[in-house]
């Protein structure tokens, strides 16, 4: 391939001035400002790339090549350097079959042919592909590039009895602390040359191995601990989730993590500009399911069972699961939105990234019931509301918390506030009626610990919620009549193919209020 016709070929196609001239870009020294988009763009990406390539080639080419490259034609020089780049990977193709059809030629041969008289190597090209203790090729040896003493072309120095072939032991082990230095750089091999030191073709090749095998294990180890990372914060696809938001003008910054846990990580954000369809509330807050599968498995049972989801649980992958909890709190949260319970309002779904407003302010969120010291009287203002809450959520939201504990519920504005609604089911759920009798323990504990001499026991207040007459006066036999209950409406599916309303059969639960 001829390098100067290269350059000389035309450049055809429309775009800026620099482009037409040259069509890989040359090195633009002004600073372009530019969206976020852009610099997701794979298109600027590689521009960006091509033009650091520019900028670093020319000296290297220069030293090489120095005639061609002038200060005054700099934009030809990158097609004079693409030229030269296509010649060099052309020219090691070529000396890659050349060793090819060496080895091929040679075999186990103790006397063997060398085609490196033939190979186009360039000076600049000194990066070696080789791995193997391969004696016929000896082409990128450091070692002989500095004591050229040891074997000649021929593969033998000397004359007569002297004659010192590239088998000799002294050589080949010199040779082999040379190839060392292509073991990985993070691998100390330590001064061998300098101290002349002669590795054996059997400690040369355990050492090579043992320095692939600890390659590999570092390799390991850093995609290990990438995941890590991932886990305490979010992974790159989520952070471009999220910068795409900010990009976008949804949001307008995020500020920080609210809180970490096992599942979700969630952050503040100010909200950005409205668009026709949505206003943004001025602070969000942003709900990111973790996409580490491990900790979802144990709540398989909130989705795998729940028939909203049923038909296409069987048919997802995990990471679409992950995706199915942030769609299912925000149908829950929208449920509840509609109900007029408080909790936060949906500002949008992107997978496993959910959006809403913050409840709080100025990036401090309110406090968790369990965190909050309230009067008296403050205290059982919630507990009424809490009671409504539940029952609200029970026959008009057809929800069942299902993890619902003062650590889900936010005091603010001189109120409560649930949230954390993923796993929350209906009632008709094959575990519905359980996790509803553990809401409800929850929750009496809290105020009845609380002081709030009012404050319904668990199965009073499932009573209440439900609008079921359980009588059972303890809590094992409360339990079991739940579960025969639970089973009579799973049955009643597989025979009839709905469920039961009988959940209600009491008539509705009466409000209770204040
Ligand atoms: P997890 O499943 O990790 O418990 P939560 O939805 O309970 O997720 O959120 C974790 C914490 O993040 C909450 O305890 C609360 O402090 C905070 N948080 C979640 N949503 C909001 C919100 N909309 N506004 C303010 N703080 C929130
Ligand atoms: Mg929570």
């Amino acid at each position: 391939m001829d390098p100067v016709g290269v350059a000389a070929a035309p450049d055809a196609g429309p775009g800026p001035a620099w482009q037409s001239k040259c069509p890989w870009g040359a090195p633009n020294t002004t600073s372009i400002s530019c969206s976020l988009a852009d610099v997701m763009s794979e298109q600027l990406a590689k521009e960006l790339q091509l033009e650091e390539e520019n900028a670093a080639f020319p000296e290297v080419v220069a030293v090489a090549e120095g005639p061609f490259i002038t200060g005054e034609n700099i934009d030809t020089s990158s097609d004079l350097m693409l030229a030269q780049m296509l010649q060099m990977e052309f020219d090691r193709e070529y000396d890659a079959q050349l060793r090819r059809e060496e080895k091929k030629i040679n075999g186990d041969s103790k006397v063997s042919i060398s085609f490196e008289n033939y190979r186009k190597v360039h000076p600049y090209d000194s990066d070696s592909s080789e791995d193997e203790v391969d004696w016929q090729d000896t082409r990128h040896d450091p070692y002989r590039a500095d004591k050229p003493t040891t074997t000649s072309r021929k593969g033998f120095i000397g004359k007569g009895k002297d004659i010192t072939t590239k088998h000799d032991e002294v050589v080949c082990g010199r040779k082999n602390t040379a190839r060392m230095e292509n073991f990985a750089p993070e691998f100390q091999v330590g001064d061998g040359i300098g101290m002349d030191l002669k590795l054996s073709n059997q400690v040369f090749n355990a050492l090579k191995q043992h320095a692939y095998s600890e390659e590999r294990r570092s390799a390991r180890l850093h995609e290990k601990k990438e995941h890590s990372t991932a886990e305490k914060a979010v992974d790159p696809k989520t952070r471009l989730l999220l910068y795409k938001m900010v990009n976008a003008g949804m949001l307008e910054t995020i500020t920080g993590c609210i809180s970490t846990g096992k599942e979700s990580v969630v952050f503040h954000a100010y909200g950005g500009n409205a668009t026709e369809d949505k206003v943004i509330p001025p602070e969000c807050a942003i709900k990111v399911f973790k996409t580490t599968l491990n900790e979802f498995k144990n709540r398989d049972k909130y989705i795998k069972d729940d028939y909203r989801f049923k038909d296409r649980f069987s048919k997802l992958n995990p990471r679409k699961i992950i995706r199915m909890w942030a769609e299912k709190e925000m149908h829950n949260l929208t449920r509840m939105q509609n109900a007029g319970i408080p909790c936060p309002q949906v500002v949008m779904l992107k997978k496993h990234v959910l959006v809403m407003s913050f409840i709080g302010q100025d990036q401090v969120p309110a406090p968790k019931l369990k965190d909050v010291t309230l009067s008296s009287e403050d205290m059982k203002k919630a507990y009424y509301q809490i009671l409504n809450m539940m029952q609200q959520l029970y026959k008009e939201c057809n929800l069942v918390h299902a993890d619902l504990s003062e650590y889900n519920m936010l005091w603010h504005d001189g109120k409560v506030w649930l949230i954390d609604v993923s796993q929350s089911v209906e009632p008709t759920h094959p575990h519905g009626l359980e996790f509803l009798f553990r809401d409800c323990r929850n929750v009496s504990q809290f105020f009845q610990k609380g002081g709030v001499a009012e404050a319904l026991n668990e199965r009073e207040l499932f009573n209440a919620v439900s609008g079921l007459n359980i009588t059972a006066d303890n809590e094992v036999d409360f339990q079991a009549e739940i579960e025969a209950l639970e089973k009579m409406n799973e049955d009643h599916v597989q025979n009839h193919g709905k469920k039961l309303s009988m959940f209600s059969s009491d008539g509705d639960p009466p409000i209770y209020d204040e």
